[in-house]
């Protein structure tokens, strides 16, 4: 919605804008991708940006997991959630752009009391790029945002974009480390097993299968954190097998153990104990 939100800033800015997002088989709390062309021109191009001049990433720990700065345009632009200057940020050898840096999930936390950081980062994509106001992008957030979310949601996403403009530092973020992407593995026909399931392995080094996220550490992305009351827990494995992450482990007795490095606080297990001895508690914990 935000990319929708940045193109119609676009179009009351006098260009022509397309937007459209890509996901694949995620769940909350995966990488998505989405993309938005501006031009003076008209756009009859509808393919994803391979070649972006501005780059825009909603949680900084990607940069360990995703080469994201591939295909940017020499002179190209960064814009992350981030409480780090651009200095500090290490963006993958050979690149280097002037960036801005902003702590979105603070300021999303603080305004729209949710995680949810996409009109904070357009805020601070407004201070890399002189295509589109600010002042457009919080109309254009206020509208899009209030029609599906109601007024006060309207206003409170913009204010998040406002806070995020202002408060954004502005720097040149460069690399010096190589950052591989993980390599994708699909099984053909005859690699399946009998039942369609996947056992877990490692192929050319890459984990494959049930327990492939050990490769992502969700754990990074975690704003909440479940809190497991064992003394209440009916042992009924309900958390355990729905765990999006596999990041719950079942020990011998049945009881549950939480692996933190993968736990990116959905809240699921929480939602589907029955007798609720699991709460989520805002922040980031390991007990
Ligand atoms: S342990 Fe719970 S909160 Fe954490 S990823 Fe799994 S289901 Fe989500
Ligand atoms: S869902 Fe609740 S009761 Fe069931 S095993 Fe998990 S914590 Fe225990």
């Amino acid at each position: 919605m935000a990319a929708q939100a940045l193109a119609d800033a676009a179009v009351r800015a006098g260009h022509h804008a397309q937007a459209f997002p890509y996901f694949g088989a995620e769940r909350r709390g995966a990488p998505v991708q989405a993309f938005a062309r501006i031009d003076s021109r008209k756009i009859r191009v509808k393919s994803q940006v391979y070649e972006p001049d501005l780059v825009v990433v909603l949680d900084a720990s990607l940069f360990e997991l995703e080469p994201v700065t591939e295909g940017l345009k020499e002179g190209g632009r960064l814009a992350v959630n981030t409480p780090l200057r651009p200095e500090e940020l290490e963006i993958g050898e050979g690149t280097e752009a002037v960036t801005a840096t902003a702590d979105a999930t603070a300021i999303a936390l603080q305004t729209l009391k949710v995680p949810i950081v996409n009109t904070a980062m357009l805020g601070v994509l407004c201070r890399v790029q002189d295509l589109v106001p600010i002042e457009t992008v919080m109309e254009a957030v206020q509208e899009r945002f209030g029609e599906k979310l109601g007024a006060i949601a309207g206003r409170a996403n913009a204010s998040s974009a406002w806070k995020a403009y202002d408060g954004a530092v502005v720097g040149v973020a460069s690399g010096k480390r190589r950052i591989a992407r993980a390599k994708e593995w699909r099984p053909a026909w005859h690699e399946m097993p009998a039942g369609t399931s996947l056992p877990s392995a490692t192929i050319d080094g890459v984990e494959v299968g049930p327990g492939s996220a050990r490769t992502n550490l969700t754990g990074e992305w975690r704003w909440s954190t479940p809190f497991y009351k064992k003394d209440r827990c009916i042992r009924c494995l309900r958390c355990w097998w729905s765990c999006p992450d596999a990041a719950i482990d079942r020990l011998d007795d049945d009881y549950m153990r939480w692996n933190f490095d993968y736990c990116k606080g959905c809240g699921i297990c929480a939602d589907i104990c029955p007798v609720s001895a699991i709460d989520m508690i805002k922040g980031v914990h390991r007990w």
